[in-house]
């Protein structure tokens, strides 16, 4: 019987598996295809990870924009992840790795036992599921082409090092988003914020192709396909702790939860290892308790009221809303796409938009 079972070994996985034996616990990791590389294009602002090591990082850009119906110049880093690196960083050679696909899992007061769909059964102390979030009625979607750098500055001047972590100038029901990964390439992405049910993902692709045409590019590059679920329900009671996007650590109005992954695997971990000779029940308990203090669980009553509010949003309103955003003070900003137990900091960055928004955008922002 291993102490931690984490299904999904994806990067949440990961964090907490390593973190987990790094406390000294024994820790299985099941994922069907547990040696695959992580294909997606991960971002996160510099300010949430400070002590990401150089080996995770793909790009640091020198500058940081954003657009609503004007120019934001933010003063804020924001970092592609080299996803081999990320994976050496959160890697401990103690954890053992399964392939399988976890089909159930039972509990009860001496553990938990995953049930694999091969019939196999796994038993441990606690059991995780990190194994990704279930598909969700409001989804953030989005289709994006990786392309030279030297194409991609067509599109936008400056393009090559700067990381526009929104444009929404066009007008559309769209938002652009630039990244440059590094290596001579871009990444341009045609992005749905948030939608009920979620753009269909061909729809953003004819729109970033018919936008290439137009600027005389024909894009030949790797493809990126987004979809992430916004409106994840957050753990009910139970046994099982449920981490990364299968945790509800998706940001409701973002999309974003690598970021808060990564920081909570060390304290979760820290919380189950301090509990764990008072027994399975009491370990998953204070894993749990240190994943969802009340103050996390009323900021995220706050961004699904945002979400709710963005849902509603016009193009203009949605563009005005992000001028209005980015201009508030950076700790302000911050507080409202990473303070997950700020409370005061978001319930306040919340209090200043209101007060600037004009009256279309205030009765979007009352619900
Ligand atoms: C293209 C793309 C780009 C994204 N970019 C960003 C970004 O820039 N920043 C950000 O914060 N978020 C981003 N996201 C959201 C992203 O999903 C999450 O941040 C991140 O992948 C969540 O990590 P996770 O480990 O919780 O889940 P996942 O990455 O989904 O990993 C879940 C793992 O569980 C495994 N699994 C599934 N079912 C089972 C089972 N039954 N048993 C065992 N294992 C199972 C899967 O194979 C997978 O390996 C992006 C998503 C996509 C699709």
């Amino acid at each position: 019987m291993t102490d931690v079972l984490v299904a999904g070994g994806g990067p949440a996985g990961r964090a907490l598996a390593g973190a987990c034996a790094r406390r000294g616990l024994s820790v299985t990791v099941v994922d069907p295809d547990p040696h695959r590389k992580w294909q997606n294009t991960y971002g996160l602002w510099a300010d949430e990870v400070p002590h990401l090591p150089e080996r995770a990082i793909a790009a640091a850009p020198a500058a940081t924009k954003a657009f609503g119906a004007r120019e934001h110049r933010l003063d804020r880093g924001y970092w592609v992840l080299d996803n081999t690196g990320l994976r050496e960083w959160l890697a401990e050679p103690q954890v053992q790795v399964v392939s399988g696909k976890v089909a159930s899992a039972e509990h009860g007061p001496r553990g938990s036992t995953a049930v694999l769909a091969d019939g196999r059964r796994l038993a441990a102390a606690v059991y995780v599921n990190a194994s990704g979030a279930p598909r969700g009625r409001t989804e953030q979607t989005a289709y994006g082409l990786v392309l030279p750098a030297e194409q991609a500055e067509r599109l936008e001047p400056g393009a090559a090092g700067t990381a526009v972590f929104m444009d929404w100038r066009d007008g559309t029901q769209s938002f652009r988003y630039l990244l440059p990964l590094g290596d001579g390439t871009v990444l341009v992405e045609e992005t749905s914020l948030a939608h009920r049910p979620g753009v269909p993902i061909a729809e953003l692709a004819q729109r970033l192709h018919a936008r290439l045409a137009a600027a005389g590019i024909r894009a030949a590059g790797r493809v990126e396909r987004v979809r992430i679920t916004l409106d994840v329900p957050l753990p009910v009671r139970g046994q099982a702790v449920p981490f990364g996007a299968a945790g509800g650590l998706v940001h409701p109005a973002t999309g974003y939860s690598l970021a808060t992954a990564l920081q909570l695997a060390p304290p979760v971990a820290a919380a189950l290892a301090g509990a764990f000779d008072a027994g399975p029940q009491a370990a998953a308990r204070a894993a749990r308790k240190a994943l969802w203090p009340p103050e996390a669980r009323a900021v995220h009553a706050l961004r699904r009221h945002g979400l709710r509010a963005l849902c509603g949003m016009s193009p203009a309103q949605s563009a005005q809303f992000f001028d209005l955003f980015f201009a508030l003070p950076v700790p302000a900003q911050r507080a409202y796409t990473s303070g997950r137990a700020d409370l005061a900091g978001t319930a306040s960055a919340m209090a200043n938009l209101f007060r600037a928004a004009p009256s279309g955008i205030r009765r979007k922002l009352l619900g």
